[in-house]
This record gives structure tokens, C-alpha cells and sequence, in this order.
């Protein structure tokens, strides 16, 4: 899938005044190519879709500002579920998502292993609507009953190839087969297409959107804060 015309400006997807001005305090000129790509199609109708695109070019606000444009703030619980590789990547993640989403007043979790449970159960009943964190951390609240899948509409996968490397792809499934059916949509981003992501996403994806963005396509990593993954 390909873009028919090349998006100059934010202001072009007319997009929630709210999240417009969260974008322009971030400082995003003009979007980048994967965002160029994937926005018009997320902020569409409803599809499940598959984007091939590294770290560092923009994919946290590709799928960020769909999510947070599409969420209703009148609705209680989660309703948005990320699925990142690392705690790292996870509190980057939450960390954009908080920016982008504060003049709707819509906030995530960071939920990972090697954290205390109680802050974590508390940011979910405190009314955040987006959780992001570790599937094997996720999987265990799910266990435990702290989080409730029921309201869950999306589910993203940051970084696909990373999680299944990093040996989460049983809690993935496990994940993605909890879901309520036929209720969610299911957003897949990875740096590349191992045969092990394209299992994936035969399984959970049901005829996906896809957009694909060069590795040599603008890349913003400098900006970023180095990680230590684990
Ligand atoms: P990501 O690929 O989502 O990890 O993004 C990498 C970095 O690029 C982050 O620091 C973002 O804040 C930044 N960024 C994302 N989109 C844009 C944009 N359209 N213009 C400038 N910087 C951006």
C-alpha cells in the first residue's frame, strides 16, 4: 500500500485541535515517512495493519496519535493495550503517548517485570485507558485478574520481531488470543519480517493494511535518549 499523495503537514488529517497542539509542542514539523504512511490509513477505518518500520523513525506517533484520536475519554477501564519488548522501550512509549494525549486527558501505564505489582494495580484503577508495557508482566496481571481485557478495542505490537526473539512469542499468543474477538483491531510494527512475525500475524491479523518504510528513510534516533536494552 502506498500513499498517493505525500502529506506536507499534521494540520492536513484533521485531527483533534487537542492532539494538534500536543504535536506542535513536541516540536513535529512536518511528519515522517512511516507516519506520512500509516496515519492516513490509521486514522481511518477500522483495520488491522502491519508496519514495517525501524526505531527511530517516528512509529510511536504513526500509531500513537490514531489511538488517542480515536479513544473516547467517556469510557471507563483500558481500552488500548501496547506490547513493547523492553522496559525501556515501554516507558518511552508511555512517555509519548502521556505527551500526546494530555489535552484529552488521556493516560497510559508502563507495566513491567522487575517493578513492584501495587504501583502497577494502581495506575490501572486510577483510570488509565491505554496500558503499555512487557507481555510477560501484562500476561501475569491478566492472571492475576488486575487487568481486564473486556474493553480492550486496539492492540499494538512495538517491535514484533524483538518480542519474539526475546522469547515472549508463547505470552504474545497468549495475549492476542484473550482478546474479545471481533471487538479490537490489532496494529503490528516491526523492524523486520521473520518468518516467526509473519506466523504472527497470519494468525491475528485479519487482512492488514501495510506499509513499509526504507531502513535508510529518515531516521529522528538522534533525538532520542540512549537505551540499555535488557
Ligand atoms: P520513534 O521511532 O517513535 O522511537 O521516534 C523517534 C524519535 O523521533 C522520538 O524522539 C520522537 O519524539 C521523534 N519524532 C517522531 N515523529 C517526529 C516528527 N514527525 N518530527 C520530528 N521528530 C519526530
Amino acid at each position: 500500500y502506498r500513499n498517493e499523495y505525500l502529506l506536507q503537514s499534521f494540520k492536513e488529517l484533521n485531527l483533534n485541535p487537542k492532539i494538534l497542539q500536543a504535536i506542535t509542542e513536541l516540536g513535529f514539523e512536518k511528519p515522517s515517512p512511516i507516519q506520512e504512511q500509516a496515519l492516513p490509513i490509521l486514522l481511518g477505518d477500522e483495520t488491522d495493519f502491519l508496519g514495517l518500520a525501524a526505531t527511530g523513525t517516528g512509529k510511536t506517533a504513526a500509531f500513537g496519535i490514531p489511538l488517542l484520536q480515536k479513544m473516547d475519554t467517556t469510557k471507563r477501564g483500558v481500552q488500548a493495550l501496547i506490547l513493547c519488548p523492553t522496559r525501556e522501550l515501554a516507558l518511552q512509549v508511555s512517555g509519548q503517548i502521556d505527551l500526546l494525549g494530555k489535552y484529552k486527558d488521556i493516560q497510559s501505564v508502563a507495566i513491567y517485570g522487575g517493578a513492584s505489582y501495587g504501583d502497577q494495580i494502581r495506575g490501572i484503577r486510577r483510570g488509565a485507558q491505554i496500558v503499555v508495557g512487557t507481555p510477560g508482566r501484562i500476561v501475569d496481571h491478566i492472571e492475576k485478574g488486575t487487568l481486564e481485557l473486556d474493553g480492550i478495542e486496539t492492540v499494538i505490537l512495538d517491535e514484533a520481531d524483538e518480542m519474539i526473539s526475546m522469547g515472549f512469542k508463547d505470552d504474545l499468543e497468549n495475549i492476542l488470543g484473550n482478546v474479545p474477538a471481533g471487538m479490537s483491531k490489532t496494529w503490528l510494527f516491526s523492524a523486520t519480517m521473520s518468518s516467526e512475525v509473519r506466523k504472527v500475524a497470519d494468525k491475528y491479523l485479519h487482512n492488514p493494511k501495510q506499509v513499509q518504510v526504507n531502513r535508510k528513510a529518515v531516521s529522528y534516533t538522534h533525538l532520542t535518549l540512549p537505551t540499555n536494552r535488557e
